[in-house]
């Protein structure tokens, strides 16, 4: 990967969202930290340096998508770090006005659960009624919320929802997919899906809630059956359109349902996220119903499945 200025992202967060920052990254830190630094953590695509002032550095190609999950970028000395790239696949200037295919997908980034991915087609004779129904930005809404304006949504907008278990997400990875290519493959498919729903009505665009650049997307698809029409990408792309906000929310109501499924079946609560709790939660989970059980309940591939093995190894010597 080569230098390139324009891969890098600053951004200033307060001392809560740092600790939610290196519980959230806690799977990929590692133990190289500059001086004045907090935490490093490295993912495939971007490294992620937190300083104790509060500014937190994104280097690589995933960095503008990583620091949009916590902050928008900071004006800096370096002025081509707030140069946002205009593309062809950038939304149009009218881009709430038109009637879009909009997908997003939940659950990557936890270890137990399954990674669900919704597409949902909003017509802009829809948005009054949507609006009415509460769709808004998830991150923003309650998971009793979301329940209640899912079920509404459901009955009202062509839509795909695919939920990928883990024990077929596992298999996927252990045969050399990167979670980036599964995301990849899910989103076309319920966009694809929504497409031959509408026919012969035929939406303005598709909109994609960016988690990799365009470029990287249309490559992990080659071969696939693609959209390549009026499809944009944008980060926080749930704020953008209403049709990326519905999918959101339909792809959020799943991944909540299928924990409440998962906590019925352990027989205790199973957490989202990675983190320290994760792990301790994964060790009851192997004590009581056996190792083989991950494979159905969590992403194998996750660090935390070694924390886990290793607190047990703990509790038993
Ligand atoms: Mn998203």
């Amino acid at each position: 990967m080569g230098v390139d200025f324009l891969s890098n992202a600053v951004i200033k967060v307060n001392s809560n969202i740092v600790v939610k920052m290196k519980e959230f990254y806690s799977n990929s830190l590692t133990d190289k930290i500059p001086q004045g630094g907090l935490f490093v953590a490295k993912l495939p695509n971007c490294t992620i340096t937190a300083y104790k002032s509060g500014k937190v550095l994104f280097q690589g190609s995933g960095a503008s998508s990583e620091s949009s999950r916590w902050g928008s970028n900071e004006s800096s000395s370096n002025s081509k770090v707030k140069t946002k790239k205009t593309t062809i696949y950038s939304p149009p200037q009218n881009i709430s006005t038109l009637s879009i295919i909009g997908s997003d997908e939940v659950g990557t980034g936890d270890y137990f659960g399954p990674m669900t991915v919704a597409a949902a087609y909003v017509s802009n004779k829809n948005f009054e009624l949507l609006k009415e129904l509460g769709v808004k930005d998830s991150k923003n809404l309650t998971d009793k919320q979301i329940a209640e304006i899912a079920k509404n949504l459901i009955k009202v907008i062509p839509y795909s929802l695919l939920i990928l278990h883990n024990e077929k997400y596992n298999t996927l990875q252990e045969s050399g997919m990167s979670q980036g290519k599964i995301k990849a493959y899910l989103h076309n498919q319920a966009l694809n899906n929504v497409v031959e729903k509408l026919k012969p009505e035929k939406a303005d665009g598709i909109l994609i809630d960016q988690f990799a650049e365009p470029g990287v997307y249309f490559n992990y698809l080659v071969g696939q059956s693609v959209n390549k029409e009026n499809v944009y990408f944008s980060t926080k792309a749930e704020g953008v359109h209403l049709a990326v906000a519905a999918a959101s929310i339909i792809a959020r109501y799943a991944f909540v349902k299928e924990f409440d499924k998962l906590s019925e079946r352990a027989g205790f609560e199973i957490p989202k996220g990675a983190g320290a709790k994760v792990d301790l939660v994964a060790a009851n989970l192997i004590q009581k119903h056996g190792m083989a059980s991950l494979r159905s309940f969590t992403k194998l591939h996750f660090a935390n499945t070694e924390k886990a093995k290793s607190l047990l190894t703990k509790k038993r010597s």
